[in-house]
């Protein structure tokens, strides 16, 4: 790829963001569509939020993606918003338009395009439970909501975050049943006895052996979905296979999400084969 003064420069910011993986799916979008652009990660420490999206937009920056711990930093520095970085109150991808900077959130879109795509499910009238509810598991159940979800059942370590979480999707979404819960054995038993569909947005998994909750909770009848993709096939993912669940990882919402993105940014319609064979080498042990 050569680089020149007209290639379009778009990347990533977080802190840090040396383990990304959005450069190898990102640039082999590009090379793929032949487009002349660049996808760069940039370590951009807390306190230096403001001057880093400053110079974005003095530099002439297309776009960047926005990872821990900025994606609610950056708001202040957002000259509009889309409805989903709005409701959520956190921004994962920028777009810089000559003078104008938009915050758009494409993780709670990506998820669901991700659903739709690899288990086909519609979420409307849908029981879901989400356990979890840190910045994931807020985008992903405010996207379900909003998708028309008819119960989004909230299981949290900490109880008062998955209330807290509860009273903002009953308020955009009042025909949506939200009960939220801590993750005791009787919370277990009637989020997952509720639902049809299990989400862990927990981190429990990812580079550990452990569940999200005891394997007696899980039923054949539960489609599984885990946000976690490293490992590709999760202790969740691997009792819930052994029980006959059908079953996804959370590759295909860093898939979609990145693909939103590369949207935003070129226009272009992602190439989604290309961008998932990248992630897929990229998350290739060795
Ligand atoms: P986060 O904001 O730090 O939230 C973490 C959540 O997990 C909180 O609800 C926390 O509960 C809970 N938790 C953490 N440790 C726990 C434990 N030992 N036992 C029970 N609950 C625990 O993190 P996040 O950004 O939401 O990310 C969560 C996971 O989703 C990560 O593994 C991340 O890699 C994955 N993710 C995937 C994608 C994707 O594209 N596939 C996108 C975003 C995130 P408390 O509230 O009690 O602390």
């Amino acid at each position: 790829m050569s680089v020149s003064g007209s290639t379009g420069v778009v990347g990533i910011i977080g802190h840090p963001v040396t383990h990304t993986l959005s450069p190898a799916m990102q640039n082999a979008a590009f090379q793929a569509l032949k487009l002349n652009y660049i996808y760069i990660p940039f370590d951009v420490r807390p306190e230096s939020v403001a001057a880093a999206i400053g110079g974005l937009k003095v530099l002439g920056i297309r776009g960047v993606n926005v990872t821990i711990p900025h994606k609610e930093a950056v708001l202040p520095y957002m000259d509009s918003l889309t409805p989903e970085a709005k409701t959520l109150g956190a921004v994962n991808t920028v777009v810089f338009d000559g003078e104008t900077v938009t915050g758009a959130n494409t993780d709670g879109p990506g998820f669901i395009r991700a659903m739709r795509e690899s288990l086909r499910i519609n979420p409307r009238g849908r029981r879901f439970v989400v356990i979890g509810a840190g910045g994931a598991g807020r985008g992903v159940a405010i996207q379900l909501a909003l998708e028309g979800a008819s119960r989004v059942i909230l299981l949290n370590r900490t109880p008062r975050r998955a209330s807290e979480l509860a009273c903002e999707v009953k308020q955009l979404v009042p025909a949506c049943h939200v009960p939220a819960m801590d993750l005791s054995p009787p919370a277990l038993a009637y989020g997952l006895g509720a639902a049809d569909i299990v989400i862990n947005a927990t981190p429990l998994g990812m580079g550990d052996r452990r569940l999200p909750f005891p394997a007696k909770f899980l039923e054949r009848r539960h489609i599984v979905c885990d946000l976690v993709y490293r490992p590709a096939v999760t202790p969740l993912l691997a009792m819930a296979r052994k029980k006959g669940c059908r079953t996804m990882n959370g590759m295909g919402m860093l898939l979609h999400q990145g693909a939103l993105a590369f949207e935003l940014w070129t226009g272009r319609k992602a190439p989604l084969i290309v961008m998932r064979r990248a992630l897929e080498k990229a998350l290739r042990p060795g």
